[in-house]
């Protein structure tokens, strides 16, 4: 059953996902505001075999995250919208970008982190949890 689906602006890259979402955080840092392209990224994490992408092919850049870890961006070579990525430190997890997704209604991060780098006008959510950075090892996967 599809849980969601997303597309890129111009509609030649099309995903479905099936699985549940494992994790979903707000990032504040600088490599997600510029793959963004926006104050910040809401970032859900899925297992990457249980989504699809079901129309085109995303082109790829890779990057280091600050801790070293190599980050595979998927991106719509047509329109330049930012669709996933995967992080070397996480085999078989993708994040989807929340702007790609059609009905994202259902979204509700848990944490806000790298808050030490948020813009000052960026309205925060106070009963989200907040790290100054990356929240410490074992967080991942805590939705609540
Ligand atoms: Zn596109
Ligand atoms: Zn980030």
């Amino acid at each position: 059953m599809t849980e969601f689906s997303g597309s890129c602006l111009c509609g030649a890259i099309a995903y479905e996902v099936y699985g549940q979402v494992l994790n979903m955080w707000n990032c504040h840092c600088i490599h997600c505001r510029k793959i963004t392209g926006a104050a910040f990224a809401t970032n859900i994490f899925i297992n990457v075999n249980e989504m699809k992408v079901i129309k085109g092919v995303p082109s790829t850049f890779q990057n280091k995250s600050d801790s070293g870890n190599t980050m595979t961006r998927y991106f719509c070579c047509d329109c330049g919208s930012p669709l996933f990525n995967e992080n070397s430190a996480r085999p078989g997890i993708r994040v989807i970008r929340i702007g790609t997704i059609e009905d994202a209604n259902f979204a509700k991060p848990w944490c806000d982190l790298f808050i030490s780098k948020a813009l000052p006008y960026t309205p925060l959510d106070q009963d989200l949890v907040k790290f100054e950075r990356m929240p410490p090892t074992g967080a991942f996967g805590t939705k609540n």
